[in-house]
């Protein structure tokens, strides 16, 4: 529903925002966007706070900002423990499409996603029609240099040998409609690689661009092992080609080992035995006993994560919320 079509019910829009020790941050967030989305005519803005386990002063933060008020409403959820902020985002696109509210926008806390941008997602929504409007970087200013290339790499890898298509610089910046973010809470998969979901359960999306900005204040949670782990969480969940690629490796080498083979022995049935070279034999021991265990592990990427979903535990745990309050 577009503005001005009913004229009786605003259209609603919840603010999603995951929040891991981010106390300094919330006071100067929620102004900030409440600076925007109050300037917007014809919608009723919600926020919906995950306090994602943080071990500072964030859910009192959250909690200071719902007292007394009436509007905007504020949600909140917080974990019983730091489930990750992709099992944040869940949670708070979890808790919109049980409210059912029209739109839902996801955004971090530490503005480095621009909150004017709300506006502009909003109007291209409204004008094009579509189903989603996300964000994309087209700066990595303030970046480490490495991490800024491993990215760069890690995109190109992704979109040679997946099924879907993620967009380079694409940040967890993005407004869905009611539609795309019941699509995205029905996938079932407690391991989860939004950029990947997000591709995964098509609809319309439009891509607006903005510079890199610094974030307030804190530092960010990512390190180089929790992004080469993320990286391959979203290889290992939306590429099944290191599968098919073993496979076709396996093949390569068996057919050259057998000709090899038969190489070998039309050699010797005409020239007789050779004195026998260790070097040549060890080598090929090497080569495929390191070859067999680089297999098993990519094997074993996918076995770990199936056993994990086979479980089928909780995406995350709540240890306390108001979502249930009027
Ligand atoms: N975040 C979260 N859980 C985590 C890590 C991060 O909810 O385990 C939130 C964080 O509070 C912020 C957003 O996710 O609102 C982005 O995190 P961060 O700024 O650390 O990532 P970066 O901007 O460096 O990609
Ligand atoms: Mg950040």
């Amino acid at each position: 529903m577009t503005r001005g079509e009913d004229s009786y019910k605003k259209t609603t829009i919840d603010i999603i925002v995951p929040c891991y020790n981010e106390e300094e941050n919330i006071d100067a967030f929620y102004a900030a966007v409440q600076e925007v989305v109050e300037a917007i005519p014809g919608y009723e803005f919600s926020y919906i706070f995950i306090d994602d386990g943080s071990s500072d002063k964030t859910l009192e933060a959250i909690k200071k900002l719902v007292a007394g008020k009436e509007k905007p409403e504020i949600k909140y959820i917080s974990f019983s423990r730091n489930f990750g902020k992709e099992a944040a985002m869940y949670a708070g696109l979890k808790q919109s499409s049980i409210r059912g509210s029209d739109y839902a926008v996801l955004i971090d806390a530490d503005l480095q996603h621009p909150p004017q941008l709300i506006r502009e997602m909003i109007d291209i929504i409204e004008e094009t029609g579509c189903d989603s409007c996300a964000a994309r970087r087209v700066s990595r200013k303030g970046e480490p240099k490495i991490r800024s290339f491993f990215a760069r790499v890690f995109y190109k890898i992704m979109n040679r040998f997946s099924e879907i298509e993620i967009v380079d610089g694409a940040v967890d910046y993005r407004m869905m409609d009611r539609k795309m973010v019941k699509a995205i809470v029905d996938m079932p998969e407690s391991q989860r690689f939004s950029k990947g979901i997000f591709s995964w359960v098509g609809f319309d999306t439009r891509w607006i661009e903005f510079e890199n900005i610094k974030r307030l204040s804190g530092e960010s949670k990512w390190n180089v092992w929790s992004l080469t782990r993320y990286a391959i969480s979203g290889f290992v969940d939306f590429a099944e080609a290191p599968l098919k690629f073993m496979g076709f490796m396996g093949g390569v080498i068996t057919l050259g080992a057998g000709i090899y083979l038969i190489a070998e022995l039309i050699k010797t049935g005409i020239f007789g035995k050779d004195v026998p070279g260790y070097e040549s034999i060890i080598c090929l021991v090497l080569f495929f006993g390191g070859l067999l265990v680089a297999i098993m592990s990519v094997i074993g990427q996918y076995i770990g994560r199936m056993y994990v979903e086979t479980k089928r535990r909780p995406i995350y745990v709540e240890k306390e919320s108001n979502t249930d309050e009027e």
